[in-house]
C-alpha cells in the first residue's frame, strides 16, 4: 500500500472545451475546435514547469492528472511532448499511473493509441449519461453512439484501466433511467466508475432555466434513492465503493485521488490550477498569463493567488475531513503519528454525539463514515471542521 505521505502528485489543467456545458461552473474557456491556443499554452505550461522543477527536488511522482476542460483536445503527439518535458522535469516513479480526461467526441482509437504510447496508462471518458435526452438537458456535445465508440476504441487501443464518469440526479431522470445507465457502464466493464450528483450552479443556464420553473430538481429524497441504487447495484456486479462518489474493481482505485484524500501535496500545473504545498493551497493564475507568455516572457507568469495559508491546526483538520471521504476512513493510530493529534481527545464530543447519531463508527482503529452517513457526507464531515 502506497504511504501517500511520502509521495507526490502532479495535476495539469487543460481548460478549453468545445463549449460550455449547461451545467459547468468550471474554470475552462469555450473555443469550438479551434488549433490556434495549443502551442502557445504548451509553452506556458513548459515554462511553468521549469520554474516549479525544484519544488519536488527528486521526491517521486506517482500520479500525473491531466484534467480539464478537455484535455483530449490536445493531439497525441502535444500529450507526448509534454509528459516528456514532465519525465525530463522531475522524477517519476516507475509505476506511475498517468490518467487523461476525454469527452467521447474528441477521441478515435488511433488517437488513444498513441496517447498510451506516450505513457497515459489510464483514461477517464465524461460519459454522463448514456440516454440522448439527458445529454442533450445536460448540453452535451457527444451522444450515447459517441460513448459506446468510445468505450470500444479505448479497449481496442489497450486500455485496462478505463473510468467512466456518469451524472445522476438530472431533471426528469427516474430510477428505471438510472438504473438502464448502470446496466449500459456495466456492458463496457469499467474498472472505475464516478458518480457525481447533479450540482446546480446559478450562473449556468441551467441554473437559469431552474431559476424561471423552466426545469426542476429532482427532490433530496430522490436523489438519495438513485445514490442508493447505484450502491446496491455496484455492489452486486463486484465493485467496492471506496469513496463517496468512486467505486473501483479491487486494485484499480485512482491513485491521484487517493493522494487528494490522504490530504498529500500535490502540485497543479496550468491556468487556474491549485497546489497544495507546504500547508499553502494555491490557485494559479488564469489564461491571459499562460498565453501571453510565449510572446512576452514574464518571470513566475503563473503565480496567482493564496487560496488559503493553513495553521498546524487547520492542516490537520483538512486531512480529517479529506480522510473521513474514505470508506476506509482514517487509522487513527497513523494520524497521530502523522499529526500529532489523538482524535479520540480532540473530538470526544463529536464522535460521542455522531456515534450515537449512527452517522460514523470507530471499528479496529479507524475512524469512518458509517454509509448512512454517505449521501448527507457535508452535513456530517462539517462537524468536524469546527
Ligand atoms: S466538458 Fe466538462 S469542463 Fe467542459 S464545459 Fe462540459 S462539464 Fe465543463
Amino acid at each position: 500500500m502506497i504511504n501517500h505521505g511520502n509521495y507526490r502528485g502532479i495535476y495539469i489543467h487543460i481548460p478549453f472545451c468545445i463549449a460550455k456545458c449547461g451545467y459547468c461552473d468550471f474554470y475552462s474557456v469555450p473555443i469550438g475546435r479551434s488549433m490556434d491556443w495549443q502551442e502557445q499554452y504548451l509553452r506556458g505550461l513548459v515554462a511553468e514547469m521549469e520554474q516549479r522543477a525544484s519544488f519536488y527536488d527528486g521526491q517521486r511522482i506517482i500520479t500525473i492528472y491531466i484534467g480539464g476542460g478537455t484535455p483530449s483536445l490536445l493531439t497525441s503527439e502535444q500529450i507526448d511532448r509534454l509528459l516528456n518535458k514532465l519525465a525530463a522535469t522531475f522524477t517519476l516513479s516507475s509505476d506511475i499511473e498517468i490518467t487523461i480526461e476525454a469527452n467521447p467526441a474528441t477521441v478515435n482509437e488511433k488517437y488513444l493509441q498513441e496517447c498510451r504510447q506516450a505513457g497515459v496508462n489510464r483514461l477517464s471518458l465524461g460519459v454522463q449519461s448514456f440516454i440522448d435526452r439527458e445529454l442533450c438537458l445536460l448540453g452535451r456535445l457527444h451522444s450515447t453512439q459517441d460513448s459506446k465508440e468510445a468505450i470500444r476504441a479505448a479497449r481496442a487501443a489497450g486500455f485496462t484501466n478505463l473510468n467512466l464518469d456518469l451524472i445522476y440526479g438530472i431533471p426528469g431522470q427516474t430510477t428505471d433511467d438510472w438504473t438502464a445507465n448502470l446496466c449500459q457502464a456495466m456492458a463496457a466493464a469499467p474498472e472505475h466508475l464516478s458518480l457525481y450528483l447533479l450540482q446546480l450552479e446559478p450562473h449556468t443556464p441551467m441554473g437559469r432555466w431552474v431559476d424561471e420553473g423552466k426545469l426542476f430538481m429532482l427532490e433530496e429524497e430522490q436523489e438519495y434513492q438513485l445514490y442508493q441504487i447505484s450502491r446496491e447495484f455496484l455492489s452486486h456486479h463486484g465493485y467496492q465503493q471506496y469513496e463517496i462518489s468512486n467505486f473501483a474493481r479491487p486494485g484499480k482505485e485512482c491513485r491521484h485521488n487517493l493522494h487528494y484524500w490522504h490530504s498529500a501535496e500535490y502540485i497543479g500545473l496550468g491556468a487556474g490550477a491549485v497546489s497544495f504545498i507546504n500547508r499553502i493551497r494555491q490557485q494559479n493564475a488564469q489564461l491571459d498569463s499562460y498565453l501571453q507568455t510565449s510572446d512576452d516572457y514574464q518571470p513566475n507568469f503563473w503565480q496567482g493567488e493564496i487560496l488559503e495559508s493553513m495553521s498546524e491546526r487547520q492542516r490537520w483538520i483538512d486531512a480529517v475531513v479529506m480522510g473521513l471521504r474514505t470508506t476506509q476512513g482514517i487509522n487513527m493510530d497513523d494520524f497521530k503519528r502523522r499529526f500529532g493529534v489523538d482524535l479520540h481527545q480532540e473530538y470526544a464530543q463529536v464522535i460521542n454525539e455522531l456515534m450515537a447519531g449512527g452517522f460514523i463508527i470507530i471499528k479496529d482503529g479507524y475512524l469512518r463514515l458509517a454509509p448512512s452517513a454517505y449521501f448527507i457526507s457535508n452535513q456530517v464531515l462539517c462537524r468536524f471542521m469546527a
